[in-house]
């Protein structure tokens, strides 16, 4: 296999390898918490600048996810280059596996978007770096619904002053394993929902099981609602978006939802209160952390509950500083890091 180590300023460990069909990047951010935590992501890149440029930005999400849920571990991703045609999966697998491997420990990987436990499980085969395998935690999205739950109720609580959820008007965009889990939630608070997803049939069927209604993909910005919950894709907080939105908060569980930092000053200049995506929708990975390391039953749910205050201390501490939701969610994140690099100093 061909391995190339690549210097990144501010990364840790870049490692590019080719063999064959395979073709992989692992980048480790940051390991002042404790080891790098991030799952393996299989996408149809243009090359290799593009998914270096994913898996950069990726990687250091992962940093401030972990470190803002309480964890003690660091940012990790990594990217396997699709082929044209996928002859054999398993190989493709392993051959990435041995590159996890020759970080020792370092980075401990878990699936991701176009991976799933079964691709852990032959990873699990060449390396012990490997969680989200199948006979671990299983599918995340019910704990990543339910921290975005508990992330709406302490934005509606900083907005209007307690966190009944009752009566609320809620608009969850996108019906998948996450959007539906927590249209489940929400309507069993007694919240008043209104589902969308590009999939109109899917959108149906959450809405007949739940008792939500159902707007259309593109309707779903200007819906009278007090919240609205990006559970489909990224970036879909924007210039054409923003001025659309009825609500006066947006939190939900999708990755990467503004699509330019200058997004964040769009929706404060609009008063609408914002929760930082990965403070949201950080359940998933709280639970497979807690699994990794046999936490108590019980530990990890707690743990995804405390995401309420998390999100009502630094909704707080943006307003006490005059800055925004995520700027605020930075410093949390640079002062854990600052104090776990003075821990490890003395
Ligand atoms: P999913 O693929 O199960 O569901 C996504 C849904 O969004 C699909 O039903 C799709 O048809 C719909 N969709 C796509 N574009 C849309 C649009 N423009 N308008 C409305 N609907 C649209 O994915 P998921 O696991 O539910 O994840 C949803 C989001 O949450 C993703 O951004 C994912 O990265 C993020 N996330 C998921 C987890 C998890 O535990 N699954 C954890 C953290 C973050």
């Amino acid at each position: 296999m061909d391995v190339r180590e690549v210097a990144v300023p501010g990364w840790e460990r870049v490692l590019v390898a080719r063999e064959d069909g395979y073709h992989g990047v692992v980048a480790v951010h940051n390991t002042a918490l404790g080891t790098a935590l991030g799952g393996t992501r299989l996408w149809r890149y243009a090359g290799e600048a593009e998914a270096m440029h994913d898996v950069l930005r990726l990687s250091r999400g992962m940093t401030y996810k972990n470190a803002l849920a309480g964890l003690h571990a660091g940012g990790g991703k990594s990217v396997i280059l699709a082929p044209e045609r996928i002859t054999d999966r398993a190989a493709l697998f392993r051959a990435h596996a041995r590159v996890v491997q020759m970080l020792g420990g370092r980075y401990v990987t878990a699936e991701d978007v176009g991976t799933t436990p079964a691709d852990m499980d032959v990873m699990s085969t060449v390396t012990p770096y490997v969680a989200g395998v199948t006979a671990g935690i299983g599918d995340p999205s019910p704990h990543t619904a339910r921290g975005v739950f508990r992330a709406i109720q302490a934005a509606v609580r900083h907005r209007f002053g307690a966190d009944a959820l009752r009566g609320r008007g809620i608009a969850v965009q996108g019906c998948g394993n996450v959007g539906r889990a927590l249209v489940r939630l929400l309507r069993r608070a007694g919240a008043e929902v209104v589902v969308s997803d590009v999939d109109a049939a899917r959108a149906e069927a959450v809405a007949a099981e739940h008792g939500a209604r159902v707007a259309a993909a593109e309707a779903i910005y200007e819906v009278e609602a007090d919240v609205f919950a990006p559970c489909a894709l990224g970036g879909i907080l924007n210039a054409e978006t923003i001025p659309r939105l009825r609500a006066s908060v947006v939190a939900g569980g999708a990755n990467n939802q503004l699509r330019a930092d200058e997004d964040g000053a769009r929706l404060a200049e609009r008063g609408i209160v914002y929760v930082p995506d990965y403070v949201a929708n950080a359940g998933g990975v709280i639970t497979g952390y807690a699994d990794m390391n046999g936490w108590p039953p019980g530990e990890a749910a707690a743990r995804v509950d405390a995401i309420h205050g998390t999100v009502l201390d630094l909704l707080r501490r943006a307003e006490a500083a005059g800055i925004l939701p995520h700027e605020a969610a930075d410093r949390m994140v640079e002062e854990r890091l600052a104090a776990a690099r003075g821990r490890e100093a003395t």
